[in-house]
């Protein structure tokens, strides 16, 4: 049965690449029956950030795309790990590759080599001045046991090498690319282990993906030039390779790589600025793979049924944020307003508009607040720019549409018979106002925009905005009188 697997190096941010292959091969696994894995890949121990595991874990279950085994967070805090094929962090293997690269030295498919990194260096020089392929020219493949045993001995740093075969097509078929043919001429006889005795990434991958049982090993397109080295140590063990798909770039306007320097890319920023996570996974599911219809709009159920590898492109799916922000907007609109309310609530309190202790009383107020304003939202930060509406008394009539408006001649008498009206008026809701206004219409004669702009100025300051009658319900009766008069003043 299916087993796939995402295997992030934590080195920090999450970037939203990282979120797309977790969320394919979670897809895979669900859509085939199989199970999905998450295996921490921190051999590099250069690059260990402090809590980037918890981080990365944090923003998986944040988007729901949960796995079925490997590292987890427990309910205190602590990383614990889940399933039968553990440990599912790499440098709790270290045991694990020491034992198999014994086996490829044996079966003389690996071996040590004590070249100095001048040395290496030196080669390549001369490879580059010469116009051939850098790589390393196999100056340890022949030491004897002995002469290794003797180095060894004299505590000579070395690492361990894959033996490349000469002159042999290393092939495989890749889902999505199709077959890939490369020659061990254009290859390097790749370090498995490295001088600190970790593995490289290129040996701890190959061994986990055999000894977890991966079927399928779904992986953003930067390790397409490494899968033949992958697919050739799987020979040498005499093991079957898993199939590979290589998923396609995500590419900004200019169609170059997606990369933090243009903006926003990791999945952090996008939780910050109130991206909902039913969005965020909507929409990246759209890079790299096409529904056969023209559906646009996936839950996470949908897209577990629907998903499959043969759509995936080849070519680089290109972020756009105006497509992420109407996929977001959809769902601001479309989730329950409490919901809503909640997470729109912190972003509130952050531009100092609503208090932590006034969250309670103020609660359905808010409510109000966020159900006028969630129409008109790209994201939930948003929603500190535009409350201002019901905040600000004092406003100045910004824009042109809005002092023209009320130059008009009939504004006074209409103002003053909303006001007459409005003092009247005991309960304040969307219903009492609609009335209200029908009864002005009566009255006055004006309707439409006649009637509802120049109302809607004199107590918003903008000509145009949210619904009406629920601003009003909103503001209540003090605030309009004193804003109608500020304005008019
Ligand atoms: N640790 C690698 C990364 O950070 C995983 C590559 C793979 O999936 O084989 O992307």
């Amino acid at each position: 049965s299916v087993r796939v697997r995402f295997a992030p190096s934590p080195t920090g941010f999450v970037h939203i690449g990282s979120l797309r292959t977790a969320l394919y091969n979670y897809l895979y696994a669900k859509k085939n029956g199989g199970k999905y894995i998450l295996r921490v890949e921190d051999t590099d121990q250069n690059r260990y950030v402090e809590g980037a595991i918890e981080n990365m874990l944090g923003a998986m279950s944040w988007a729901k795309v949960e796995h079925d085994e490997g590292v987890v967070i427990s309910e205190d805090g602590h990383l614990v790990q889940r399933g039968d094929f553990g440990p599912y962090i790499q440098s709790e293997r270290l045991s694990i590759y020491k034992e198999y690269i014994e086996k490829l030295i044996e079966k003389r498919h690996a071996y040590y080599c004590f070249c100095s990194k001048e040395r290496i260096d030196q080669v390549r020089e001369e490879q580059k001045s010469q116009g051939l392929t850098q790589r390393y020219d196999g100056f340890c493949r022949s030491l004897s046991k002995e002469e290794v045993q003797a180095k060894i001995g004299n505590g000579e740093s070395y690492v361990v090498r894959l033996k490349l075969p000469e002159n042999k097509d290393i092939a495989f078929d890749d889902v999505i690319r199709g077959n890939v043919v490369v020659n061990t001429s254009d290859m390097d006889d790749q370090v498995l282990i490295k001088s600190d005795g970790f593995p490289t990434y290129h040996f701890a991958v190959v061994v986990d993906d055999h000894l977890m049982g991966i079927t399928h090993v779904i992986r953003g397109e930067e390790w397409l030039i490494s899968t033949p080295k992958h697919v050739y140590t799987f020979e040498a063990f005499g093991w079957e390779a898993p199939k590979y798909a290589h998923l396609p770039n995500i590419l900004n306007s200019d169609k170059k790589k997606l990369s933090k320097r243009q903006g926003d890319v990791a999945v952090e920023d996008f939780m910050q600025k109130g991206y909902l996570p039913e969005a965020l996974v909507n929409y990246i599911a759209l890079l790299g793979w096409s529904p056969e219809d023209n559906q646009e709009i996936f839950s996470l159920e949908e897209l577990e049924q629907k998903f499959s590898l043969d759509r995936v492109s080849k070519a680089g799916g290109v972020f756009d944020i105006n497509k992420l922000n109407w996929v977001n907007s959809h769902y601001i609109k479309e989730k329950p307003l409490e919901k809503i309310t909640d997470l729109s609530i912190p972003y509130l309190v952050k531009s100092g508009y609503v208090k932590e202790e006034e969250i309670e009383s103020k609660y359905d107020w808010i409510k109000d607040i966020v159900s006028v304003l969630r129409v008109n939202l790209n994201n939930l930060s948003e929603i500190s720019e535009k409350v201002d509406l019901f905040f600000n008394a004092e406003f100045q009539l910004e824009d042109a549409e809005a002092v023209q408006v009320l130059e008009d001649e009939q504004v006074p008498q209409l103002i003053s018979v909303f006001i007459n009206k409005i003092e009247k008026l005991d309960i304040i809701d969307e219903d009492s106002v609609k009335s209200l206004l029908k009864e002005i219409q009566k009255e006055t004669g004006l309707k439409g925009p006649k009637l509802f702009k120049p109302i809607r100025v004199a107590v918003t300051g903008k000509a145009h905005g949210p619904d009406l009658p629920l601003v009003m319900k909103i503001l209540g009766k003090q605030n309009i009188l004193s804003r109608i008069n500020y304005v008019l003043n």
